[in-house]
Parts: structure tokens; C-alpha cells; sequence
């Protein structure tokens, strides 16, 4: 049997095992996808076992993504671009990075929020792992401004620097996360689009920004799937379109089915099988 696997660490909130067996299965695939917490000090140890087992590919999250790269044998051009890989597809004793990331949020913005960032200014909220996947992405659909808001402003910096290699097109600008919003009316009056890339919204009560702060007209995204809504959507539907982060996560995660298997995934059993999972996570 090929397997199939996510790792991280920690892994145990992971709804990707849910969503991918039930694409395997629904097309009658035999194959297992299991998830594995993979502490960082056993991940050159893990990645050398896949090479010689029965692996199709894994996906790859928290804390691994970046740290994988220099263990791959290639890297799809995204992946090199970006700099951090969330599926490796298993080629024989070969393995090649990918990051389904950037294509899983270009396709939930446009098709699931209904927005296209051409010629958009665009609020990114972050400078993790994530956030470099949606820059790409932005940059590459030709975003027209992207300002990067992130705690820590050497880590914005960095983002800055790695996308000002692949960007031709959008401006970039980065700066803090502030204290307090006010001081950023004007900038965030021209934005068509937030971004939320930071981890702060797990927590019910915690949010990144007051959308209040967000102008009439806006589309608010935040990556986090659970809590669902996470305060910054609860607080932004009335007058804003928002979107979670479900969509992204289902197409990143078909797009890697996609790579491993050769076949067009489910998309639909994927969507509702990560829906029961996310609600059976939540109790
Ligand atoms: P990283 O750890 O790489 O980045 C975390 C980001 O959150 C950094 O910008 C960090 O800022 C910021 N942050 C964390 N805590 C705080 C805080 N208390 N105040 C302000 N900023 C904070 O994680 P990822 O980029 O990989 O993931 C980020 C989020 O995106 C997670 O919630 C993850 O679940 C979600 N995600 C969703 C996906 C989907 O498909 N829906 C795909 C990938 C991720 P600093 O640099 O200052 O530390």
C-alpha cells in the first residue's frame, strides 16, 4: 500500500488526514494518509526513511516548512521562489518540493470570495511561512500594492527581501504591526483586501486588527479555519465580505492529491469531509 502522511509538531490538530482519506477512498485508491509528529531534531532522520519506503508524498506544516528545503533533492519553481515546501511528492528514492499554498489561496480568493487582486492594494497581516505563499501569490496575479504589517519588522523585512527577487510588478512596503489602528486610517482607507496570515485569532477573543478599521468595500480573509468565524470575521460580516480559511486549506490540499495521484481530486468530498472534521475539532 502507498502512504501518505502529514508531519509537523505539534500534528494533532491536523484535519488533513480526514480530508485526504476521504479523497482517496472516494476514488478508490488504496492508500493510507496518516499524520506523524516529527520533533525538529528527527526531521533529516524522517525525510531520509521516505526515500526508501513505500511513500507516495507527505504534506509538510508547522514548524517544518522551511527546514525541509535543504533536505530535497528539487523544487518546483514556487517552492524555490517561496522558500518553504508543504508537499513532497516521493519519486522512487527522489524527492521534490512543492508549495500548494500559493495556488490554494489564489484559487479560494478568486473563486470562493469572488475577488481578483489585479490592480488591488492589499493589506497583508504577517510575515510567517504563510504569509510568503500569499505574496507570491498576490505579486504573481499582479496585485498592484501590498503593504506587509507584521509584529516583528525584521521578519517583514526578510518577506520584503525574498519577494523583491520574484516581484516585478507590485509595490511592496512593510511595517509594524501598531498599537493603535488609528494611526492607519489613510493607509487602510485604499485597501481592497486583508489579509490574515498571523496565528492571532485561535483564540476566540484575540484579533489582529479592529475591523472597524477596515474600509466599506473591503474583502477580509483570514487564514485561520477554527474558530470559525474567528473575531476578525464575526466583527467584519455585517458590512464586509469575508472568507476563512477553509477553501485555501481544501485546495492546497487538493492540489497536492493532484500531484501524488495524477488524478483530479474531489474537491467537493474533500470540502465537506474537512467541514465535519474542523466541527469535530472544535468540541
Ligand atoms: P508562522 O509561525 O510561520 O507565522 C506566524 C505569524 O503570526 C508571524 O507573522 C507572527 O509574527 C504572527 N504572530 C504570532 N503570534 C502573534 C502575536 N501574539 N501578535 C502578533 N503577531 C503574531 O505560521 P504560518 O505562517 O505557517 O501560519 C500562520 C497561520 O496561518 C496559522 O494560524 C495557520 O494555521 C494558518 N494557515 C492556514 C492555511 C490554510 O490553508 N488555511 C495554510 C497555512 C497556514 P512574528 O513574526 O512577529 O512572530
Amino acid at each position: 500500500m502507498r502512504r501518505l502522511a502529514v508531519i509537523g509538531y505539534p500534528i494533532g490538530h491536523s484535519i488533513s488526514p480526514a480530508m485526504q482519506q476521504a479523497a482517496l477512498d472516494s476514488l478508490g485508491i488504496e492508500a493510507e494518509y496518516v499524520k506523524i509528529e516529527v520533533a525538529p531534531g528527527d526531521l533529516a532522520t524522517f525525510v531520509q526513511e521516505l526515500r526508501a519506503g513505500d511513500w507516495g508524498g507527505i504534506n509538510v506544516t508547522v514548524p517544518h516548512k522551511q527546514a525541509i528545503v535543504p533536505l530535497l533533492d528539487s523544487l518546483s519553481e514556487e517552492a524555490a521562489a517561496i522558500g518553504a515546501v508543504n508537499t513532497v511528492v516521493v519519486d522512487g528514492s527522489r524527492l521534490r518540493g512543492h508549495n500548494t499554498d500559493a495556488s490554494g489561496f489564489k484559487r479560494a480568493i478568486r473563486d470562493d470570495a469572488g475577488f481578483d487582486p489585479a490592480g488591488r492594494n492589499v493589506c497583508l497581516l504577517g510575515a510567517g511561512g504563510a504569509a510568503r505563499a500569499v505574496l507570491w501569490s498576490l505579486c504573481e496575479s499582479r496585485a498592484r500594492r501590498v503593504l506587509i504589517v507584521n509584529r516583528t519588522v525584521e521578519r517583514a523585512k526578510s518577506l520584503l527581501d525574498a519577494a523583491s527577487r520574484w516581484n516585478d510588478w507590485a509595490e511592496l512596503e512593510v511595517d509594524l504591526l501598531p498599537s493603535t489602528w488609528g494611526e492607519w486610517s489613510d493607509t487602510l482607507a485604499a485597501c481592497d483586501l486583508v489579509v490574515n496570515t498571523t496565528s492571532v485569532g485561535l483564540h476566540r477573543s484575540d484579533t489582529p486588527l479592529p475591523a472597524s478599521a477596515i474600509p466599506d468595500g473591503a474583502t477580509v480573509m483570514d487564514l485561520i479555519y477554527n474558530p470559525r468565524p474567528t473575531r476578525l470575521l464575526a466583527e467584519s460580516m455585517p458590512r464586509l465580505r469575508t472568507i476563512d480559511g477553509l477553501p485555501m486549506l481544501v485546495y492546497q490540499g487538493a492540489a497536492a492529491f493532484e500531484l501524488w495521484t495524477g488524478l483530479s481530486a474531489p474537491v467537493g468530498v474533500m470540502f465537506e469531509a474537512a467541514e465535519r472534521a474542523r466541527i469535530e475539532s472544535s468540541h
